[in-house]
């Protein structure tokens, strides 16, 4: 099994947005340290509207300028190590204001279609190009930001134009449509990777983008009941390192405590010890990859110990690593 170890590198997009060293910086270097440990590669998914807007507001505030130097010195330093740096966008950073002292965010306009065709089209080729700039090296690998891609067909021509080759945003049967989210995975292809064209869930044997779904997994009530009971009891094994909160998500605690929900296989704090259980499943259906989806800013010391142990544990049988690192790439 090829697993990818992917993390969406940002900030929290509610308010407080969170500070560069506790939900960004700290947590990565933590996660390259163990990298470097155990002799793994990982994927970062950069998110660029951050950077855009950092470089808006560096030479109107040092509090900004000191950021943006962390971020573009961290970015550097994760290339130099050999991890993927790749596109994330959340195009909400176009609404988003620094008043000196903090962001104000603007989660209204939240996905890519929320904008005009062309301004998706100008957002795609702009952030790619900020990242290109800033990593020197080629930028084709996609996920979008809170998984929101949808309907795909409006953000094909961008894509095209871009040149961008994999998509890393479905995870098969998740489906979330309320407050600013809108994504369907209900129906897709039975595979751990297929070709598209213009509608993400469907397998196009002529499409010009391969999707590499992040692996999905059933999480029981019991299990949500767990994780925001260890969060309450051991705060300091199991709180985010990250120092921000979320944008909300109407409705979904009550599922999770209730009726348990299907989320992807994740690395952050708790569903961590879910990864054992997901890579048996990707192995039962015969699967040649498994892609895990994690943040820096939900990182807690816990899901760290156990990560390295997870990679510790299986890195002789199966092989940890990016998708710069594909063959056909
Ligand atoms: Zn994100």
């Amino acid at each position: 099994m090829r697993i990818f170890l992917t993390y969406d590198y940002e900030l929290f997009f509610g308010e407080p947005a969170g500070t560069v060293e506790k939900s960004i910086i700290e947590p990565t270097n933590l996660l390259r340290a163990i990298a470097s440990r155990t002799g793994i590669k990982m994927v970062f998914f950069i998110d660029v509207g951050y950077l855009k807007k950092l470089a808006e507001y560096k030479d109107l505030f040092p509090k900004v300028k000191a950021e943006y130097d962390a971020v573009i010195d961290q970015l550097k330093t994760l290339v130099a190590e050999g991890h993927d740096c790749q596109l994330h966008i959340h195009p909400h950073w176009e609404d988003c204001t620094h008043t000196g002292t903090n962001w104000k965010m603007n989660t209204s306009r939240y996905k890519l279609v929320d904008f005009p065709d062309a301004e998706i089209e100008r957002i795609v080729l702009e952030y790619q190009h900020i990242l290109k700039t800033i990593t020197q090296q080629p930028v084709t690998i996609f996920r979008a930001g809170g998984w929101c891609l949808q309907p795909f067909s409006r953000i094909r021509p961008a894509f095209e134009k871009a040149g961008l080759k994999i998509d890393s945003s479905v995870f098969p049967g998740g489906k979330f449509t309320a407050g600013n989210y809108y994504y369907d995975f209900t129906v897709t292809p039975p595979k751990s990777t297929w070709k598209f064209g213009s509608d993400l869930c469907i397998e196009d044997e002529n499409g010009p983008f391969t999707e590499y779904p992040i692996s999905a997994f059933s999480y029981r009530p019991a299990f949500f009941w767990k994780l925001f009971l260890m969060g309450r009891l051991d705060p300091k094994n199991h709180k985010p390192l990250g120092d921000g909160y979320p944008m909300p998500s109407p409705g979904l605690r009550k599922k999770m405590l209730t009726r348990g929900m299907l989320l992807s296989a994740s690395a952050d704090g708790y569903f961590v010890t879910k990864l054992d259980a997901v890579l048996r499943k990707n192995q039962q259906k015969n699967y040649a990859e498994m892609v895990v989806l994690g943040h820096p800013k939900a990182c807690t010391r816990f899901a760290l110990k156990k990560l390295e142990n997870f990679i510790q544990r299986h890195k002789n049988n199966h092989q940890f690593t990016t998708f710069t690192r594909l063959p056909q790439l």
